[in-house]
């Protein structure tokens, strides 16, 4: 094995077991939780070890950065996930790769994404990116709308043409009454899901939970969990 390679091995094989030792304290399968590394900021060499170890689930936050890695990586069987704030003009190069955009969180978005991924014959799953510290205006200084405008994107994603809503995303807050309680902004989010699941039985996935908090996602029930830092090693830059 390359160095790098035997790099990212020891890290995957710590989050592993850092995911089994949570799924076992909440009494959860660990067939309940999916791992998607966040590539972000990362090569797509780093991209092909990832697969060659059996990763699956990858996810970017930019969409330059993006879609060359997802070109590049076209051969591995993966799933894309996007996860950061998405304008409109970038929605067609998106679709392009991705199988899951996790941060749908306004009526126009859904509108581009769903007109992009008509038009490219793809069938793009949706999750509502929550924001836990929406102010006043509904959304999140980091993207996301506030849990009282969940049901009317989940509607409109649910009647779009190319669209599939997978269920719930959301990012612990660093300011407001979830600021430094992970796992209480975890939790409301698994209730908000439930709340959805009773209109929409099959936006089952709850997108939780990153290199610091993991574990406070899985306690509180997330399905998904995304890691970039623990598996590749801290960034070089902000992203
Ligand atoms: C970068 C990022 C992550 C991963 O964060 P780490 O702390 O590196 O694990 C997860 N979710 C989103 C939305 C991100 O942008």
């Amino acid at each position: 094995m390359t160095d790098r390679k035997t790099e990212l091995a020891a890290n995957l094989a710590k989050v592993e077991e850092r995911i089994t030792a949570a799924c076992a304290a909440a009494g959860r399968a660990r067939e309940e939780v999916t791992l998607i590394v966040v590539t972000k900021t990362y090569p797509a060499s780093d991209v092909r070890i990832l697969s060659e170890l059996g990763v699956r689930h990858v996810a970017e936050n930019r969409d330059q950065d993006a879609a060359p890695k997802a070109a590049a990586c076209a051969d591995l069987p993966l799933k894309w996930h996007f996860v950061g704030q998405l304008q409109t003009n970038k929605v067609r190069s998106v679709v392009g790769y991705a199988d899951v955009v996790q941060s749908v969180d306004r009526s126009r978005l859904v509108a581009a994404l769903s007109r992009e991924a008509v038009r490219a014959e793809r069938e793009v799953g949706c999750l509502i990116q929550v924001a836990l510290d929406a102010g006043a205006s509904g959304r999140g200084d980091r993207g996301g709308v506030g849990p009282e405008g969940i049901e009317e994107l989940a509607d409109l994603v649910a009647e779009a043409p190319g669209l599939r809503l997978d269920g719930l995303m959301t990012v612990a807050p660093l300011t407001g009454e979830y600021a430094g309680r992970e796992q209480a902004a975890f939790e409301r989010l698994v209730v908000l899901s439930t709340d959805l699941r009773r209109a929409h039985p099959a936006a089952t996935m709850v997108s939780a939970g990153m290199s610091a908090d993991l574990e406070q996602a899985v306690a509180a029930g997330a399905t998904h969990v995304r890691v970039g830092t623990a598996v590749l090693g801290v960034r070089p830059r902000l992203g």
